[in-house]
């Protein structure tokens, strides 16, 4: 079944330019776009919530504040941590993101805040947390999602996981 507008259960690749305060922060352009699987949660809620009924080669450009995007930022959102019982393998320097496990497995990304010769801060709140983000979008493709990645809630690529490829 051809798929002809963005409604949940649709894989749409889009190109983006995402900006914060006028300066790009991050993009995905029509030869190696972002593919998302749209109702799913993959990408932030207003916009997601905008392209619902979008076509192909429709272009938007929006800006979202922080409760339609990845949220305000939690200033308790942070941890000490003892240097020593951190096992990070690199040099730590403040703006670093790394990637931390807690007893139960959970990975998280955490940004280091603060260092100093014994401890290490780190906040787990999304790096734009707090952040109005202005996105330029244009929807490139669209196509039926598998039954398989409706019930992984994400995409796949030739029928494979994103982290085996
Ligand atoms: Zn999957």
């Amino acid at each position: 079944m051809a798929v002809d507008t963005i409604t949940d259960g649709v894989v749409v690749s889009l190109a983006y330019v995402l900006s914060v305060d006028g300066e790009e922060v991050e993009r995905a352009d029509a030869n190696d776009p972002l593919d998302y699987l749209h109702g799913a949660g993959n990408i932030v809620p207003g916009l997601e919530e905008l392209l619902e009924g979008k076509r192909v080669g429709d272009k938007l450009r929006a800006t979202l504040p922080p409760d339609m995007a990845y949220g305000d930022y939690d200033p308790d959102d942070t941890d000490e941590f003892d240097r020593q019982l951190l096992d990070i393998d690199v040099d730590l320097k403040e703006g670093m993101e790394v990637e931390v496990e807690d007893e139960d497995g959970y990975t998280y990304v955490a940004t280091v805040s603060k260092l100093t010769n014994d401890t290490v801060t780190l906040d787990f709140n999304p790096p734009l947390a707090g952040k109005t983000l202005t996105y330029e979008v244009e929807v490139l493709a669209l196509r039926e999602a598998t039954e398989e990645e409706q019930a992984h809630g994400h995409v796949h690529f030739n029928g494979m996981e994103e982290e085996d490829y």
